[in-house]
């Protein structure tokens, strides 16, 4: 049985204990983010040195198909897709069957479709979460994230990932500054957040100079549209 979008426990989780606790390289943070926000620009996937890890395809996660993504449509069959809830027509989601496993998986744990799979999967990477210093949702994904370990020892790197730490924690800390209070909630888009507006955050940028929370909270609003954000600005109006 697969699940369908309300008809599932999206929270529901298996519980795991961590049986590999070493640390995973994950590269030096700069590279990471020059090509995470790639992947959000949709200029290139995410590379994601997975090993044996599937927990992103197999904790429950509802996955999105854009009316655009032809090629995934393509490969998906049909009885698998869902009308996405609350957007327009042409919008589908992927569901899960009843461990929690995308349909797609085969039972060696892999993608059955992974040259083709959806944009949704391939701009996925937990290493996010590590860099936005944010728990996952899913134990599985927030085990696997927790072991990633950045090589930031160059200044930059510092700078950079401090900042998308420090984007992550505003936003978390300062929802009522942003219009309607609507900032997200989900771990995963609050990390993708942080990473797009984490220019606002570097030195020398907005949040740096004593700007009120509702000027920063502007800006990221300003540079979240910008798409992925790399801006060398702040972020402010005007620069
Ligand atoms: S489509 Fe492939 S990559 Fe995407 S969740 Fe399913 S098995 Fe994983």
């Amino acid at each position: 049985m697969t699940r369908r979008p309300g008809g599932g426990n999206v929270s529901g989780v298996s519980r795991t204990r961590d049986t590999h606790p070493e640390d995973l390289s994950a590269g030096a943070f700069g590279a990471w983010l020059e090509q995470m926000r790639a992947a959000l620009r949709h200029e290139a996937d995410a590379d994601v040195p997975c090993g044996d890890c599937s927990a992103c395809c197999s904790t429950s996660h509802f996955v999105h198909v854009g009316p655009d993504d032809r090629d995934a449509l393509a490969h998906i069959p049909r009885a698998l897709l869902f009308p996405a809830p609350g957007m327009p027509a042409g919008h589908f989601v992927l569901g899960y069957d009843d461990r929690g496993r995308c349909p797609l998986l085969d039972g060696a744990g892999r993608c059955e479709i992974y040259a083709h799979r959806p944009r949704t999967c391939r701009t996925y990477d937990c290493r996010v979460f590590a860099a936005a210093g944010i728990g996952a949702d899913r134990d599985e994904i927030a085990l696997r994230a927790r072991r990633w370990r950045f090589d930031d020892l160059a200044p930059r790197d510092r700078d950079e990932r401090a900042a998308v730490r420090a984007a992550a924690r505003f936003v978390r800390d300062n929802a009522a500054a942003f219009p309607g209070a609507a900032v997200p909630d989900d771990p995963a888009q609050l990390a993708v957040l942080a990473v797009k507006v984490a220019s606002v955050f570097l030195p020398g940028g907005l949040a740096h100079r004593g700007a009120d929370a509702a000027t920063i909270a502007a800006a990221v609003v300003l540079v979240s549209r910008d798409g992925a954000g790399e801006a060398e600005g702040d972020g402010s109006p005007g620069t």
